[in-house]
């Protein structure tokens, strides 16, 4: 049966159009076909019988069709008004004049998409149209997401060919769960959801399918952490004495959160099985001197870490940080970045490979095929969603399978991450160093930028420093660039002339990026305009102010991010928002950052905004895309299946789980590589 699911589609004789949509949309067996599901649903219907904001299929005999331009635009304009027993609607096509010529008077056509009733008539707009269609009994119609080159109706024709195939689907469940929860059999959810009877058997479908794939996602999730809880290869021994030892590197008392997560560590770390574990807090929380405590633990089982990070200003700074706080030990710690001269780079890969290095830190350039380890036991991943899976999968390889710690200052909603990651994976420091209080936020209104500059001149002469950030839709657009390098030109001669302004932006190279970010840091400037390149990373204490142009062309977490940039030293810190904002989400957006300082309440008022699509942590976290579930939509069902797949682990069936999962989603599935 499963034989019949995976064959390709090639024994169909389906012409080359056909199948060559069908290979853009990546559909290329049985089963993926079967997968694809209607992303919407039309009423088939009479006009008479049309309710206003209804998605409907309707179908009419055309009285006229005639394209025009609409005023004052170059947008074409094609309407077609068609009439059936009970009334006539008006469909509305744009950029598409040679419909006219298609939909000739006299023919019958189908029409689907959004209705609406203004001015009294209907209105149409078509994601779809049929002309001669087969019968309209009234019903749901599925609307398949296209491509160029397939109709809808070609697909829902393909599906019907192939529904048979369902019946040979495994059900992930363990029977009694699934008869427990008078759930729709697999085979009749898959015919329901595809073409549907009515709404009741259509909801029905939906739920059967959408509980089966996450259940699925989690008992397989399952099956790959008990399989690891096993593996004792790489036991590390922590006790008293080695606890003392590394702590003495740091120059301060750990906070309450960095010794709970310390200890966390350490269990992961002594007890069987590989660490995989999601550490999230705020931008200096804290994050990399507990990091760097699991290092040593490494180091001193006599293993090697590794510190990869996403840009080369925050592995140098990384690197100088860790430098410093093992200034005093026999630790050798080494940076590599792209770029370097090769004569370096040979000298330092030959220490790497001989084990003279013991913790090395850079970018993407560790996962070149020209560094080897001697003996990796440890991979930590700052800002672990900038990397791709692949990126965090090459570097894990260059070790026997090494323990992971993954950081992010992006956090992930609590519930969130509990229902993806479960609860044991994940720390989080919700502390920060004693001394540091919270940033004052401001949006200021462009009459009193003015007396905002005021405000910043007295911090500037009272020994802070201020960055101004102008942010860029696109680094490399030479037009925005001149408009950020005028905006620092008027700060240095206009605005703030007694004092020392330097610039960096994306299309610096990276010495001279580095050079006046040090000046920066060393007090040799006391404004910064940049664009975003200090999203991330630089650690400057003294920094006590921040002004962020535009900035309603940022997301919620980059602008928490960015705060996270000031303060970080002993004075009051302050930012400050400028821009316009034109949009009602843009307004709420500058609102919540100005309420709260809490990365965490953030993260959840993002997720509210954006919706999970966007949302960094999911999009990289490995995870399959879903062919039915939603995980913002059906985060209720989500966490229902997370339980079930808890209590019923003894019941489920594991070879039946991997095949299911190979099945559906291939090589695609990589269990959550956190
Ligand atoms: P993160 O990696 O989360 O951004 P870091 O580990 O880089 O945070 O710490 C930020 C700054 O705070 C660093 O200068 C570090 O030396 C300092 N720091 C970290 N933990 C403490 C602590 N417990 N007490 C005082 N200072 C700390
Ligand atoms: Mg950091």
């Amino acid at each position: 049966m499963a034989d019949d699911l995976t064959q390709t589609l090639d024994h169909l004789r389906l012409g080359d159009r056909i199948m060559g949509a069908l290979d853009r949309l990546k559909l290329k067996r049985v089963i993926d076909v079967l997968n694809h599901f209607p992303r919407g649903y039309n009423r088939r219907t009479t006009i008479g019988a049309l309710k206003t904001g209804m998605t409907a299929s309707v179908t009419g005999k055309v009285l006229n069709a005639a394209t025009k331009a609409a005023r004052r635009s170059r947008v074409k304009v094609t309407e077609v008004v068609l009439q059936d027993a009970t009334g006539s609607i008006k469909a509305v096509f744009f950029n598409q004049p040679w419909i006219a010529g298609k939909l000739l008077p006299g023919l019958t056509v189908r029409v689907s998409g959004p209705v609406e009733y203004a001015y009294h008539a209907w209105t149409i707009k078509p994601t779809s149209f049929e002309i001669n269609p087969a019968g309209q009994e009234p019903g749901l119609e599925p609307e398949y997401a296209l491509t160029q080159g397939i109709e809808s109706s070609e697909l829902a024709d393909l599906v019907s060919r192939l529904i048979h195939h369902a019946d040979g689907i495994a059900d992930p469940l363990p029977e009694k769960l699934a008869a427990g929860l008078r759930l729709m059999p697999v085979a009749e959810a898959y015919r329901q959801a595809h073409k549907p009877a009515n709404d009741g058997a259509l909801q029905a479908a939906l739920l059967a399918l959408k509980y089966r794939e996450f259940f699925l996602l989690q008992a397989g999730l399952r099956l790959r952490r008990r399989s690891e809880a096993q593996d004792t290869g790489m036991l590390f021994h922590v006790d008293e004495d080695l606890r003392a030892r590394a702590l003495k590197y740091f120059p301060f008392e750990m906070t309450g959160a960095q010794k709970r997560v310390c200890a966390e560590i350490e269990r992961d770390l002594s007890s069987p099985g590989r660490m995989h574990r999601l550490l999230q807090g705020d931008v200096g929380s804290g994050k990399t001197a507990v990091a760097l405590y699991a290092a040593l633990i490494a180091l001193d089982n006599g293993y090697q870490a590794a510190f990869m990070a996403p840009t080369e200003v925050l592995a140098r700074q990384h690197f100088r940080n860790l430098s410093e706080y093992l200034r005093k030990s026999k630790v050798r710690v080494d940076l590599l970045v792209g770029g370097m001269k090769k004569s370096d780079r040979d000298r330092l890969c030959d220490d790497l490979e001989s084990g003279k290095t013991h913790i090395i830190v850079g970018t993407h350039a560790l996962i070149e095929d020209y560094v080897k380890f001697r003996k990796l036991g440890l991979c930590v991943i700052d800002e672990q969603h900038k990397f791709g899976v692949n990126q965090r999968a090459a570097l894990r390889a260059k070790g026997n399978r090494p323990h992971i710690l993954a950081m992010s200052a992006t956090p992930i909603p609590r519930t969130l991450s509990m229902t993806l990651y479960g609860a044991l994976d994940v720390s989080i420091i919700d502390e920060l160093p004693p001394g540091r209080s919270p940033v004052i936020t401001e949006w200021v209104h462009r009459a009193r930028q003015p007396a905002c500059f005021e405000r910043i001149r007295k911090e500037l002469k009272d020994g802070g420093r201020a960055y101004f950030i102008y942010p860029l839709v696109n680094e490399s657009d030479t037009l925005e660039l001149k408009s950020a390098i005028e905006f620092a030109e008027t700060l240095k001669n206009e605005t703030f002339p007694e004092f020392r302004v330097g610039l960096v932006h994306g299309q610096m190279n990276a010495a001279d990026k580095d050079k006046a970010m040090d000046m920066f840091r060393r007090g040799q400037l006391d404004i910064l305009a940049a664009t975003v390149v200090v999203e991330v990373g630089v650690d400057v204490p003294e920094a006590n102010v921040m002004v962020i142009e535009n900035a309603e062309r940022f997301g919620l977490a980059q602008l928490h991010q960015l705060r996270g940039r000031v303060g970080r030293g002993k004075k009051q810190s302050w930012l400050f928002l400028f821009g316009d904002p034109h949009t009602e989400d843009a307004v709420k957006r500058l609102m919540v950052i100005c309420k709260t300082t809490d990365g965490f309440k953030i993260a959840e008022e993002d997720l509210k905004m954006r919706g999970f699509g966007d949302f960094a942590g999911t999009r990289q976290s490995g995870l399959p895309k879903l062919h039915v579930g939603d995980f913002e939509r059906d985060l209720g069902a989500l966490e229902r299946a997370r339980q079930d797949a808890a209590r019923w682990a003894a019941h489920i069936d594991e070879d039946r789980i991997r095949q299911c999962l190979e099945l559906h989603y291939g090589r695609k599935y990589r269990l959550l590589d956190v």
